[in-house]
């Protein structure tokens, strides 16, 4: 409602807060001897930065960097080319629009479901998965498969329906979702030179797994971590506790999002979610395989899974494209505008690589935003 939102947007509100982060991040930044650097998961919160300027708000002694918040961006370009093959064979592919023209592994045409469609692929595009199993029921003959891309929050769109065997039998998933915390233990493990100092934990994943599941980064790792909400005041007041728990040499979680997230999420979802699934080692694209941070369907739901369907495994297919450093973009490795395609050969309107496809990719938001 309105007035839970307007002092969220407030600007008076947010320059007081933005005034407050500069003040100490200056102290910060020079007992460091370079800025303080905050890594946002979500891309939604990337987006909620780059669309009201908050980087315009904040002095040089502060870094906001995008993390690795867009499924689609890291989805394996294999799935890609194996649901490229089926549309051209005898299953019509189920998608969400922000994976259509997500590119596969190869150069060669067609290299997304959008060109498979148009060179005679059988693809549809439906908002959720309700919209697919009502498409899959509605011609019982013919054979359909639903690209399940996405985190945490997404899971339970299909997992839901799963348990309470509500999916037709002509209606087959491909599931690559994957984990979230274990990306950010990887990172953190793995890619020290990222050199962040506090997270702004995402907020609709936290929703669902609760923000004690991020309790591993003030303990493990010693960082700050704030489950954050999305409107401009919400995020503007995590980075102000990050930066306050910095200056007190006291790193913790604090939950922000307390209006949506609780400490231990919605275990109804979290228990369906486990009885539907097994934890797996599983692939990042452009990146590796992340212990613990994938999922595979578990018995009796497995006849559903088209790879067991179709008899195959997952297989680690090179799919980072030349010159693309879409990878590196993900990990807060590398910024946007970086890349030497960013705005030249890849575009919103034309995507190259995965990072400008999404909705919720560094590439497309920076593209769209500055
Ligand atoms: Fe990849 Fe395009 Fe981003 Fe460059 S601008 S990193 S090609 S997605």
């Amino acid at each position: 409602s309105h007035e839970i939102i307007n002092p969220l947007r407030s600007r008076e509100y947010g320059l007081k807060i933005a005034a407050e982060i500069n003040r100490e991040s200056e102290i910060l930044a020079k007992e460091l001897g370079r800025p303080v650097r905050v890594m946002n998961f979500c891309g939604t919160h990337e987006w909620t930065i780059t669309h009201y300027g908050l980087r315009s708000l904040m002095s040089p002694s502060i870094e906001l960097i995008p993390g690795p918040g867009c499924p689609v961006c890291i989805t394996p370009g294999y799935y890609v080319d194996l649901l490229i093959d089926l549309s051209l064979d005898s299953y019509t592919v189920l998608t969400y629009g922000d994976a259509y023209k997500l590119p596969g592994t190869s150069g060669k045409k067609p290299r997304s479901l959008f060109q498979a469609a148009s060179m005679g692929g059988r693809v549809k595009v439906v908002y959720s998965f309700t919209d697919a199993i009502k498409t899959a029921a509605e011609k019982p003959s013919e054979k359909f498969v639903f690209f399940a891309v996405g985190f945490e929050t997404t899971m339970p769109a299909t997992t839901l329906p799963m348990f309470y065997g509500k999916v037709p039998d002509n209606l087959f998933v491909l599931v690559t979702y994957r984990y979230t915390p274990p990306v950010m233990k990887y990172l953190l493990n793995n890619h020290p030179e990222v050199e962040i100092d506090g997270i702004i934990a995402p907020g609709h994943v936290s929703a669902i797994i609760g923000s004690e599941s991020w309790r591993f980064l003030p303990e493990e790792f010693k960082i700050p971590v704030v489950v954050s909400g999305f409107e401009p005041v919400d995020v503007l007041t995590s980075i102000f506790l990050i930066v306050k728990m910095l200056s007190q040499g006291k790193p913790d979680l604090v939950n922000e999002y307390s209006r949506v997230v609780k400490p231990e999420g919605n275990t109804f979802v979290k228990k369906v979610i486990d009885k539907v699934h097994e934890n797996a080692d599983s692939y990042w694209r452009g990146i590796g395989v992340i212990p613990g941070s994938g999922v595979r369907l578990r018995e009796p739901y497995r006849r559903l899974d088209i790879l067991a369907q179709l008899g195959l495994e997952e297989r680690i297919v090179e799919d980072k494209l030349p010159g693309c450093i879409c990878d590196k973009v993900v990990l807060g490795l590398a910024k946007p505008f970086e890349c030497p395609l960013f705005l030249k050969g890849c575009k919103p309107q034309q995507p190259y690589g995965p990072c400008m496809v999404s909705s919720e990719g560094a590439c497309r938001i920076w593209a769209e935003n500055t």
